[in-house]
């Protein structure tokens, strides 16, 4: 940062005054007495300014149907083409052993090697 742009302690504070949330502001609806934002309709009962601008349950009636639709059809087109996907096979004890006899040999093995290079190591130092 060039210094020129530096803010002094005294300048960030300033500014972090004043980045603070507020609290939102709500207005009680004359309808139902719910609260709602300021100049926006009542979610709870759909009213504004005194009158009903939109049905809300009517909406939500729309909605669930548009929405069971969409489930019915998607259900008819994956019931067509769903296949129940293969069991997989349950990697058994007896298919697990020889890669474990495997790891441990390749363990007892590098741990011989090492051994050996410790004990030629030694040697060679003697
Ligand atoms: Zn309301």
């Amino acid at each position: 940062m060039v210094v020129r742009m530096r803010h002094n302690r005294s300048q960030v504070r300033q500014d972090r005054s004043h980045q603070a949330l507020k609290e939102r502001t709500l207005s009680v609806c004359s309808h139902c007495k719910a609260l709602h934002l300021p100049h926006h309709m009542c979610l709870s009962c759909g009213w504004y300014n005194g009158r009903q601008v939109m049905d809300l349950e009517a909406e939500k009636a729309k909605r669930d149907r548009r929405l069971k639709e969409k489930r019915e059809r998607i259900g008819v087109e994956t019931g067509a083409e769903h296949q129940p996907a293969p069991v997989p096979a349950v990697e058994t004890k007896d298919e697990k052993q020889p890669k474990e006899k495997a790891r441990k040999a390749r363990g007892a093995a590098a741990k011989r090697l090492k051994d050996e290079s410790l004990s030629q190591s030694e040697i060679g130092s003697n």
